[in-house]
């Protein structure tokens, strides 16, 4: 995670940069209060894996119904959810990951008490 304090310097010239030339406006007169939010800051702050801020990666075979199941294969009785889990990230798409990890729950508990 090389998100150090060079890095941050370069990317924020660039966005500067990319901002003046598309706006004509040079926005560093007129910064007042700055934060810089980055890899390590992911990893530091939300125990991010390797700082992703938005999860796997969107490869076709990590997409949608092809990402991670909401049912632990290792440990009966462990569910995840959330953007990392099916159908992906996103708050909408994670509100319907929540639903099904409960659905979950719900099938394999009613199949223990039958
Ligand atoms: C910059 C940015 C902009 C975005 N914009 C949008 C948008 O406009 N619209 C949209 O729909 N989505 C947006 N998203 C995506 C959306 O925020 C995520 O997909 C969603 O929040 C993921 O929800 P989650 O519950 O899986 O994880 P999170 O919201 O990341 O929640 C996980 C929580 O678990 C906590 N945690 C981690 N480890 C532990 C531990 N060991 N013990 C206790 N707590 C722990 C973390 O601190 C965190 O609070 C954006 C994401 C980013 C990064």
């Amino acid at each position: 995670m090389d998100d150090g304090d060079a890095i941050r310097a370069e990317y924020r010239d660039l966005l500067l940069d990319d901002v003046g030339t598309h706006t004509g406006l040079d926005l560093r007169e007129r910064i007042v209060v700055e934060e810089d939010f980055c890899v390590s800051d992911f990893a530091a702050r939300y125990n991010a894996a390797e700082g992703s801020a938005l999860g796997f990666a969107h490869t076709l075979r990590q997409t949608g119904p092809l990402r991670p199941d909401h049912r632990s294969s290792a440990l009966d009785g462990l569910y995840f959810t959330g953007g990392y889990t099916r159908p992906g990230i996103g708050v909408p798409m994670c509100l319907i990951s929540g639903e099904h990890a409960a659905n979950a729950v719900l099938e394999d508990f009613a199949r223990v008490d039958a």
